[in-house]
C-alpha cells in the first residue's frame, strides 16, 4: 500500500493510540499500539485524515528513528491531554453565556480578563469554536463531551478567596457527600472553614474554575456596583 503519494508525503504525529491495532501501511495487525499520523500538505498545513501505522512504518514515513517516534507520539498525547483540559474549562465557563447578553458575556468577560481590550461576545465565541473542535478532534479516540448538556454536577468547597477541593456528585451521591465533609473535618482542623455549593461542568477542574469566575464575576459586580459607574452601554465592546 505503499503509494509514490505516502512515501513523499510529509506528516505530523498527533499521538499514539492502543485502541487501533492494525498498521494501515503494510497490514500488520495484533499491534499493542499504532501512531496517528496527519497528512500535511506542501505548505505545512493538515490535511485530509490521520493514518494508523505500526511504529516501525511510521519511523519509515517519517525517517525517523523509532524512539524518536516513540517520544513525540507520547509527548504528542500529553499535549492532547492538556488542551482537553483546557477545552473542557472553558466550555465550562463561557458555554452558560453563550446565548447571554452582551452585557452578560462583557461582565463575564471583564472579571476574568480585566485588561483585555478584544470584544467579549467575538472572544467568548472563538474560545468556545478552539474548544468544541478540540474535544470533537477523533485523531485519538472517540469525542469528549463538549456540551453544557453534559455538564454534571460537581460540589465545590470554598474558603471565600479559593477553591479548596471539589468533587463529582455523580453518580455516587453518598460517596461525594463523604468525601466532601472529610476533606471540610481536615480543612477546619487547619482552622479553614469552607462553604460547599454546587457549580455545573464538564469535569472537577472545571468545576473549579467555573467557580472562581463566579467569583471573579461577584466580586467585579460589587466594586462597581460600590464605585457606581455600572451604566455604561455594552455595545461599545461588541
Ligand atoms: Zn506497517
Amino acid at each position: 500500500m505503499n503509494t509514490p503519494r505516502t512515501a513523499l508525503a510529509q506528516f505530523t504525529v498527533k499521538g499514539v493510540v492502543d485502541y487501533c491495532t492494525v498498521c494501515e501501511c503494510c497490514g500488520r495487525t495484533n499491534l499493542k499500539r499504532t501512531v496517528a499520523l496527519m497528512p500535511l500538505d506542501c505548505e505545512g498545513n493538515e490535511e485530509g485524515q490521520v493514518s494508523y501505522y505500526g511504529t516501525q512504518c511510521a519511523a519509515d514515513a517519517l525517517r525517523w528513528t523509532m524512539t524518536k517516534v516513540t517520544n513525540t507520539a507520547q509527548l504528542a498525547n500529553r499535549q492532547h491531554q492538556e488542551r482537553d483540559d483546557w477545552a473542557r474549562r472553558i466550555i465550562s465557563v463561557f458555554g452558560p453565556v453563550e446565548y447571554a447578553t452582551h452585557w452578560e458575556q462583557a461582565h463575564l468577560w471583564i472579571s476574568r480578563n480585566p485588561n483585555s481590550t478584544s470584544s467579549p461576545s467575538k472572544s467568548i465565541a472563538d474560545l468556545l469554536a478552539q474548544a468544541r473542535t478540540q474535544l470533537t478532534d477523533t485523531a485519538l479516540g472517540p469525542a469528549r463531551p463538549h456540551t453544557v448538556a453534559e455538564f454534571r454536577p460537581h460540589w465545590v468547597l470554598w474558603d471565600g478567596a479559593k477553591v479548596r477541593h471539589t468533587v463529582a456528585v455523580l453518580p455516587d451521591q453518598d460517596a461525594a457527600r463523604q468525601k466532601l465533609r472529610t476533606v471540610q473535618r481536615e480543612l477546619r482542623a487547619r482552622r479553614v472553614l469552607t462553604r460547599a455549593f454546587t457549580v455545573q461542568a464538564l469535569d472537577a477542574q472545571s468545576a473549579k474554575e467555573s467557580a472562581h469566575a463566579a467569583a471573579a464575576l461577584a466580586r467585579y459586580k460589587a466594586q462597581n456596583d460600590a464605585e457606581g459607574w455600572l451604566t455604561g452601554d455594552v455595545r461599545d465592546w461588541r
